[in-house]
């Protein structure tokens, strides 16, 4: 058994580096398949989505304070603030790869997002208690229903765009190393 003060400081510092990038790795190829399976196979629902749907649920009522519109609204932007929070949380303390992951998670959130912008004329979905349809009244509201399809399309270049640059980024925090990005790395 290696006893701890065996090791030397570089020696403790390889291990530990070895173990974040295995770590690092196993997160890649997870966010690695979601990414294929979004936007090579046209998967419109996995499990990130079940997250995104508490959270999008938890934004109606806490937006619903501000308003008619904003409580329908405030599914989507909590479904875009969470992430973009998570994001920043990371990247202001110097934690790149999470923070890259975060990233591509909100543009997969914006993928799930394209899809009920895209359902709001033909409304197929199904609905969480069978309630009103979020894009249907938001963009009825502002007399956009005819746009649906190409708000849709719209947002889901973002979203693929954002999960590709998340993906690429995250290689490379790993490339770089768990210093990355910190105040001495
Ligand atoms: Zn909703």
């Amino acid at each position: 058994m290696l006893r701890k003060n065996t090791l030397s400081r570089k020696d403790r510092y390889t291990a530990g580096d070895g173990l974040w990038r295995l770590g690092c790795v196993v997160a890649l190829l997870i966010v690695g398949w979601y990414t294929i399976d979004y936007l090579l196979l046209d998967a419109q629902w996995s499990l990130i989505d079940g997250a995104n749907f508490v959270i999008h649920e938890s934004g109606h009522s806490l937006f619903g304070w501000l308003g008619q519109t904003l409580g329908m609204l405030g599914g989507t932007l909590a479904q875009i603030l969470v992430p973009l929070g998570c994001a920043l949380y990371f990247w202001t303390r110097h934690q790149r790869f999470a923070a890259s992951v975060c990233g591509w998670w909100l543009g997969q959130s914006l993928l799930n997002v394209s899809v009920y912008i895209d359902d709001a004329v033909v409304m197929a979905l199904p609905l969480f208690g069978g309630g009103v349809h979020d894009w249907n009244y938001l963009l009825g509201t502002w007399q956009l229903l005819h746009r649906a399809n190409e708000l849709a399309s719209a947002v889901r270049i973002i979203g693929s765009l954002l999960m590709l640059a998340g993906l690429g980024y995250a290689v490379y925090c790993i490339r770089k190393g768990p210093k990355y990005g910190s105040v001495n790395g």
